[in-house]
């Protein structure tokens, strides 16, 4: 992986499938960690985020809300992107055009395609963009530049 050469936002870890839960099943905490490969802590932030959980002699999940969790964090990524970001096919995020070196490709009479590497998959990924767009990407990343060392 490449060093960073602006600050980037916090990634977000990888959506989890809303369908994995058996929705009539109780899940542990240690089944939720298996079920989901992630750390106690991450179990943790989600009950913060929402994850509805029954308080026993020990903490327990019904499959349905683990599904109903991961579905609603599924429908909350799916924000709009803003004109300096794409969406990624590749690993289902958002990558800036501000961040990632971007190429431009073929031209049209109002957008020109512009496309990314993917940073986590190396995969490549395209999106049309607005000519007046691309100029003000243009002048954000001579201002990022400028205001960098280059390494
Ligand atoms: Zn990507």
């Amino acid at each position: 992986m490449r060093a960073p050469t602006t600050e980037k936002p916090a990634r977000r870890q990888t959506l989890k499938s809303a369908r994995l839960a058996r929705a009539h099943w109780l899940y542990s905490i240690e089944d939720v960690i298996a079920l989901y490969l992630v750390s106690r802590q991450t179990v943790r932030n989600w009950m913060r985020y929402g994850l509805k959980a029954i308080e026993a002699q020990r903490t327990l999940f019904l499959g349905q809300d683990l599904n109903e969790f991961h579905a609603r964090r599924r429908k909350e990524a799916k924000v709009p992107c803003t004109f300096e970001e794409i969406y990624c096919v590749c690993c289902k995020q958002k990558h800036s055009f501000l961040i990632e070196p971007f190429t431009v490709g073929q031209k049209g009479k109002l957008f020109t395609l512009v496309s990314v590497q993917c940073p986590e998959t190396g995969g490549r990924t395209t999106k049309f963009v607005r000519e007046s767009d691309l100029r003000r990407l243009r002048d954000l990343q001579k201002r990022n530049c400028s205001a960098q060392t280059p390494d």
